[in-house]
């Protein structure tokens, strides 16, 4: 009797339950070889997208739990049959954009016109309504207060897209911490990527680099902080290529990027293993869902 032997810190924990999400996208298409690789070169670049994701859809079967994959548009367009694995797997198929273009860099028509064809791409290939939208490199911030707006009107249920930090990359420091309505009028839930907050410091702990490159125990910590200090679910987040060792370098990068993208890929499976062995844990839109409809 697993259960029994768990201690009552352990028992309270799994009364939350959190958000697990899979950003899908090429090994290549991240934002730290953005300027190393030209968007146009992506077609002639070996794919490993399948494979990975495969393996973390194993690794998911192997540990019985569900988890969104916010996929590009791109991806769904190429490998469509890799989306209908994922919804026949039980996990929800949810909108990371056409191109992974950050929403900070777009013009308001260019965002529309980029979620509208993702949401497409994504559409014709699994069969399913999209209702989640995560921005590439969480880039929803101050500066595009026009977004939420647009995804409101879309009808989308909720967006995972703000990182409440300040990062050399991205950050909406000044945005709550966690689950927020961002639109007046709207049923539009927002959902920020979790952080740990240490008196005035805040640290992103829902996954990326922190996850991948610090001890495990560090997140451990981070989100037990969570569940029991704040009381809050998690939204967690990690891509595939995170789980390949073998993947291709890219030449050319700079330094930082590449110390930050290959760092510690050959252990991401057993500590993922473990999160989901000491964590309960379910799709986004099992928490969005019923926060969108007020039933808090
Ligand atoms: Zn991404």
């Amino acid at each position: 009797m697993r259960e029994a032997s768990l201690g009552q810190n352990r028992i309270a924990e799994r009364y939350i339950v959190n958000g697990l999400s899979v950003d899908v996208e090429e090994y290549f298409q991240v934002g730290a070889f953005e300027n190393t690789i030209d968007k146009g070169e992506w077609d002639g670049i070996a794919s490993r997208v399948e494979l990975n994701t495969g393996a973390v859809l194993d690794l998911f079967a192997r540990c019985g739990v569900k988890a969104t994959f916010f996929t590009l548009g791109w991806v769904a367009h190429r490998y469509p049959a890799l989306i209908r694995r994922i919804i026949a797997e039980g996990h929800e198929i949810a909108s990371h954009g056409w191109d992974h273009t950050r929403v900070f860099t777009m013009t308001p028509q260019q965002f529309g016109e980029d979620i509208d064809r993702a949401r497409n791409a994504l559409e014709d290939a699994g069969g399913v309504a999209i209702k989640g939208y995560r921005a590439p490199s969480f880039s929803i911030d101050q500066r595009t207060p026009w977004a939420h707006p647009m995804l409101a009107e879309r009808g989308y249920a909720y967006s995972s897209s703000v990182a409440p930090i300040a990062h050399d990359h991205y950050g909406w420091r000044a945005a709550p911490r966690f689950a927020f309505h961002p639109v007046e009028g709207s049923s539009l839930i927002e959902l920020p990527v979790t952080t740990v907050q240490l008196g005035e410091r805040r640290f992103g702990a829902g996954g990326g680099g922190f996850f991948r490159i610090l001890p495990y125990a560090l997140s451990r910590w981070a989100l037990r902080r969570v569940n029991q200090t704040d009381g809050q679910a998690a939204i967690f987040y990690f891509h595939p290529w995170e789980v390949d060792p073998d993947q291709p370098r890219v030449a050319g990068a700079p330094l930082k990027s590449q110390v930050r993208h290959y760092t510690q890929l050959g252990a991401m499976a057993g500590k993922l293993t473990r999160l989901t062995q000491d964590f309960s844990w379910c799709r986004i839109d099992e928490i969005a869902l019923p926060l969108a409809a007020g039933r808090l």
